[in-house]
């Protein structure tokens, strides 16, 4: 039986430890023992060498001899800021911190949820499938942990990343790709008064390529962004450079490129009719999620919601997670609900009963699997 009194005071514990993204040593070093003394054989990969972070992902197994599928469970261990010293508050059954910092339930309600199931299914002696955890460093700003994984590392069959807010029953069974789209103009600059004719306005061929250019809702599932744009040095001289920063997410690859490919289009067209010339840094920031209710690992966190009678939705987010990162990896991933509120404000909490029901769930999900 989930023991409510642990969780709490484990998750207590967690959120007490300092973790912002790049310093995960500590965390990684509580959680290490934690796994290792719940009988997983625990290696911690090389991720924080090639992004300069405190410590790697750790990549747990628990082996089974019981035939089945694997199933990987995941969560970040690192937090946004402001993470360091949160005093977590416990008031009318919600937990916050003191109002200066993050609670960092995002996503420590992911990892106490995991330690917990790890230790009830082996209290009430459940014949398990073999289970993956995957506790990963640098999520936050661009899911530098996931992408950092050797994928030859992962053995699940499809997994769960405990990281949405909505509590458990909420299933993310589809988010967006998103390409980074850096597009710099180059015009050529003279002296706005006594020379113009010899001079390109990149200001001005950008702003004819934006002008054009299809952005905000592009379709129900494909949306495109300019964020920053940045040029110009006097108000004298015909500026030579403009560089402008911007997105595109799709939950369709097909429509992504071709929104991205209008986008720099547009440029090309501009530059042919004022001159100037320009380059593009297109990066697939991550790839989509898009699963849906026929497959196993939607349709088992479904049931075992249902045996619990914890409501089930299925929904689409507009953001990125690991679950994007695995997705590519070419492992079903879900997202689930952890209910987790506000994050990354100083007004995170989370309700214990929303704490209790996570590892609940979990517990049910290997349930599920294992019949
Ligand atoms: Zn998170």
């Amino acid at each position: 039986m989930i023991n409510k009194d642990r969780v709490i005071n484990e998750f207590l514990e967690l959120v007490k430890i300092d973790s912002e993204t790049g310093h995960e040593r500590e965390i990684a070093d509580f959680l290490t023992e934690k796994l290792k003394s719940l009988g997983l054989e625990v290696i911690e990969d090389d991720a924080g060498q090639k992004i300069g972070g405190s410590a790697g992902n750790l990549i747990a197994f628990l082996p089974s001899k019981k035939e089945g599928p694997t199933v990987l469970f995941s969560a970040h261990m690192d937090t946004v800021k402001p993470g360091k010293g949160v005093v977590p508050v416990i008031e009318n059954d919600i937990i916050r911190s003191q109002g200066d910092t993050i609670l960092g339930a995002d996503d420590k309600s992911g990892i106490v949820a995991i330690l917990e199931m790890l230790r009830v299914i082996q209290e009430e002696k459940i014949n398990h499938v073999p289970i993956q955890v995957i506790f990963t460093i640098a999520e936050e700003g661009g899911l530098f942990g996931a992408k950092n994984l050797n994928p030859a590392n992962i053995k699940g069959d499809f997994a769960y990343i405990l990281d949405s807010n909505g509590s458990a029953g909420n299933i993310v069974i589809e988010g967006p790709a998103q390409n980074h789209i850096n597009i710099t103009v180059k015009g050529k600059k003279a002296h706005a008064g006594l020379s113009p004719e010899e001079g390109v306005s990149a200001i001005q061929v950008a702003a004819r390529g934006l002008a054009r250019m299809k952005l905000g809702r592009i379709d129900e599932e494909t949306t495109a962004n300019i964020g920053i744009i940045k040029g110009g040095i006097a108000n004298n001289i015909i500026p030579d450079k403009v560089e402008m920063d911007g997105e595109a997410r799709s939950l369709n690859r097909e429509k992504l490129d071709k929104q991205t490919e209008h986008m720099v289009e547009c440029l090309e067209k501009a530059c042919q009719e004022l001159g100037g010339e320009f380059t593009t840094k297109i990066e697939l920031v991550y790839p989509e999620i898009k699963l849906n209710e026929q497959e196993q690992v939607v349709k088992i966190a479904m049931e075992a919601a249902n045996n619990l009678g914890f409501p089930v939705t299925l929904t689409k987010t507009g953001g990125g997670s690991d679950a994007n990162i695995l997705n590519g990896y070419g492992i079903p991933t879900a997202n689930l609900g952890c209910g987790m509120e506000n994050v990354h404000t100083s007004d995170e909490f989370i309700t214990v009963e929303n704490l209790i029901k996570n590892p609940q769930y979990l517990v049910e999900i290997i349930k599920v699997i294992s019949r």
